[in-house]
């Protein structure tokens, strides 16, 4: 896949304010949060959407899963929701696959 700003973020290129890090993966604030927590968790490797993972990244996917509930968890959220936009017409702007946590208001349903 090709560079996005997300592999500035990892590679420290540009700043970000990180609220988690391991081997895996990375998590920051959003820069236009569309909530009172707005977060992003994305894997260190390059995949450009969910639905071009292999079957080789189950592990990582599940790690993603866990390390935004540990994450929530962390930051005492009860309720929050997890978003990943998959494909432009689906919302996604940034091609490298992330999942949005998202708390501190309600949300509607069906999302807009
Ligand atoms: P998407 O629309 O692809 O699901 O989500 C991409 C998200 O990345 C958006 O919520 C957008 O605000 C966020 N974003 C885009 N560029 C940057 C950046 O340079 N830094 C941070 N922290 N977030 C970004």
């Amino acid at each position: 896949m090709t560079d996005t700003i997300f592999s500035k973020i990892i590679n420290k290129e540009i700043p970000a304010d990180i609220v988690y890090e391991d081997e895996k993966c990375i998590a920051f604030n959003d820069i236009s949060p569309q909530a009172p927590t707005h977060i992003l968790v994305i894997p260190r490797k390059g995949i450009s959407k969910l639905s071009e993972s292999q079957e080789t990244d189950k592990d990582l996917l599940g790690h993603l899963m866990l390390s935004a509930t540990q994450i929530a968890k962390k930051l005492n959220l009860d309720d929050y929701r997890l978003v990943i936009n998959n494909g432009a017409d689906a919302g996604q702007t940034v091609f490298h696959l992330h999942i949005h946590i998202l708390a501190g208001r309600p949300f509607g349903w069906p999302p807009g």
